[in-house]
Formats: C-alpha cells, structure tokens, sequence
C-alpha cells in the first residue's frame, strides 16, 4: 500500500473546496491518514518549491501558496501517487480530463486548487518535510 502527499491550496481553501475536494479522494479510494490546516511560511513554501526556484512562475507560485491557508493530507491508497496524479489532473486545467479536480475548481495554472507528489521519491520527502511519523494513522 501507497502514501503519497497532497495539499489543497490557497484558492480552494478560500473557495470552501476542502469537503468536496477529500471527496473525490475518498471516492477514488484514496484514505486521508495524515491531515491539517496550516498557513505556511514564505520559507517553507520557498523550501517545498526549491525544485522550482529558476522557473519564471517560482516568485508568483510562493506568493500564492502563502496568501492563505492550505490543507496538508497524506493519502493512502493502492498506487497512490498515480492515482492521486490521475484524480487532480493536467496541471493546466485547460487541458484536464473531465471529471478531475482541476477540471472542476482549478481557476488557471498558477491557481490549480491542489498539489501532489510526482514519484515515490518525492512522496517520501514532501511528508517528512510536514509530517511527523506519529502523525500518520
Ligand atoms: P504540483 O507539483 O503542484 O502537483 P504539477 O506537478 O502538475 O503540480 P509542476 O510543473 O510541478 O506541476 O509545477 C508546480 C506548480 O507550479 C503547478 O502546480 C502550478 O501551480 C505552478 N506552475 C507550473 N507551471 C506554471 C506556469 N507556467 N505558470 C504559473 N504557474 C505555474
Ligand atoms: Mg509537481
């Protein structure tokens, strides 16, 4: 069994999306073990995004992920981290499939209403750096 980790971001957050988002994870068979409410620091966001930071958008993403708060899961699930990938969509929602998070809330490609890990390596790093072991159950 899979983990992988998602966060539900600032324009969801703010657009009373957290229920009906968690819903189409559960739906999919994704189970939320670890999950909070967090307003994150520019230095954590900044930390979270390093892969990005000589990317054009790295100034504007770190400015939309610390404008409000953001929910912060990680979801369990037979092959999690492709699932989940399949569940939000095409990071442009322009191009998602029907059906999808992204299809449904995303507002552009800078604001697309979720995260998720892209490989196992990464799923791994993304929940040390919010979570704690005994806070997955
Ligand atoms: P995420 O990592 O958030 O799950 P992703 O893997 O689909 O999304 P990445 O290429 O990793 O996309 O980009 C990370 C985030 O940076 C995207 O989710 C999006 O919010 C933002 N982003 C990516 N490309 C652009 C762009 N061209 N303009 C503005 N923002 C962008
Ligand atoms: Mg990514």
């Amino acid at each position: 069994i899979e983990r992988t980790f998602s966060i539900i971001k600032p324009d969801a957050v703010r657009r009373n999306l957290i229920g009906k988002i968690i819903a189409k994870f559960e739906e999919n068979g994704l189970r939320p073990v670890a999950m909070k409410k967090i307003h994150m620091t520019r230095e954590q966001a900044e930390g979270f995004y390093a892969v990005h930071k000589e990317r054009p958008f790295f100034g504007e993403l770190v400015e939309q992920m610390i404008a409000s708060p953001v929910v912060v899961q990680v979801l369990e699930g037979e092959g999690a981290i492709l699932k989940n990938r399949e569940i939000m969509g095409a990071t442009n929602p322009a191009n998602a499939a029907e059906g999808t998070i992204r299809k449904e809330f995303a507002l552009s490609v800078g604001e697309n209403s979720v995260h998720g890990s892209d490989a196992p390596e990464t799923a791994a790093q993304e929940i040390k750096y919010f979570f704690s072991d005994d806070e997955i159950v």
